[in-house]
């Protein structure tokens, strides 16, 4: 992928930034594509945001090493615009390896570009925080959309909802072990 020079984004980018945490997770965070700080560091989630999105997860009493956490592109879209849809399309087959490679039980979208490529033509304002579930190439899944935690940093009430939808993701966890009691199943 470093290599792949038809990727749309590379030029203006310093740096790739894949993933983070664990490969052995069951939950899987998917974000927008990077910002200034996460283009220097090379990670997801590492700015303002990312604390932010930090502060959530531990208020489930989970770290950020016990998922996984990536994006729809894995370039830096120039000063941090929305990407566009051929953007994400030439991203796609990277997102849908590390979606292949994680296998999640659990995705959370965070934001609308992630929620649409499980969940098209929904609003985000009546779905947020909702368990849905999908068949993700032959293999059922549940995602749980979620306001993108830089909405949150802007509005109040939009933290708000994320804080409130964050604290149903233990229910969500406890119910899929409950579905899979037969197995010895641990999400992280
Ligand atoms: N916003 C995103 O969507 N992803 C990041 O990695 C950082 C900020």
């Amino acid at each position: 992928m470093l290599k792949d020079e038809s990727l749309p984004l590379t030029r203006g980018a310093t740096n790739l930034v894949f993933g983070v945490g664990s490969p052995d997770t069951k939950i899987l965070f998917i974000g927008e594509g990077p910002g200034y700080w996460e283009d220097q560091k090379g990670e997801p989630f590492v700015g303002n945001a990312g604390k932010l999105l930090n502060s959530l997860i531990q208020s489930i009493k989970l770290s950020r090493e016990d998922v996984y956490i990536t994006n729809v592109v894995h370039h830096r879209p120039p000063n941090n615009r929305d990407p566009e849809p051929e953007e994400i399309e030439a991203y796609q087959k990277y997102l849908d390896s590390i979606i292949e490679i994680i296998s999640p039980m659990v995705i959370v979208t965070l934001g609308r570009f992630s929620m649409g490529k499980f969940l098209p033509g929904v609003k985000i304002t009546a779905v947020h925080g909702k368990r849905f579930g999908i068949n993700w190439k032959g293999k059922e899944l549940i995602v749980v959309p979620m306001f993108h935690p830089a909405a949150g940093l802007r509005s109040g009430e939009v933290l708000r909802l994320l804080k409130e939808d964050f604290m149903k993701l233990p229910e969500v966890f406890s119910e899929l072990k409950k579905e899979n009691k037969s197995q010895q199943m641990s999400l992280i």
